[in-house]
C-alpha cells in the first residue's frame, strides 16, 4: 500500500488573454412565463371525430371571439385537420353559421 501525496500539478498555464468571441451570452432556456411548455394533442386525432361544418359548437373552440380562426398552433391542431377544419370554418360562414369578424 502506496500512499503517495496529492501532487499538485494542475496548474493553470492557460493564460487568456481575450475572451473569446462570444457577444453577450445569452442562457438559453426551454421555460416561458407560466411554467413549461405542454405538448398539444390535435383534439381531432386524439378523439377521432371528424370535422363537421355543421357541428357549429366544437367550431367555436378553434375561433377566436372576433370571429378569428385560430392557428394550429394556438389549438394543438395537425397540420392535416387544421386544413379541414379551416375550410369547415370558411363553410359555416358562407352559411351564417359563423361571423366573419365581430367588432
Ligand atoms: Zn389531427
Amino acid at each position: 500500500m502506496a500512499y503517495t501525496k496529492k501532487s499538485s500539478g494542475q496548474a493553470r498555464s492557460r493564460n487568456s488573454s481575450e475572451g473569446q468571441g462570444r457577444p453577450g451570452g445569452r442562457p438559453g432556456g426551454r421555460f416561458r412565463r407560466g411554467g413549461p411548455i405542454r405538448r398539444k394533442v390535435c383534439r381531432f386525432c386524439a378523439d377521432k371525430f371528424e370535422v363537421d361544418y355543421k357541428n357549429i359548437g366544437s367550431l367555436r373552440t378553434f375561433v377566436t371571439e372576433n370571429g378569428k380562426i385560430l392557428s394550429g398552433r394556438a389549438t394543438g391542431t395537425c397540420a392535416k385537420h387544421q386544413r379541414v377544419l379551416d375550410t369547415a370554418i370558411k363553410r359555416a360562414r358562407m352559411l351564417a353559421m359563423l361571423p366573419f369578424a365581430v367588432k
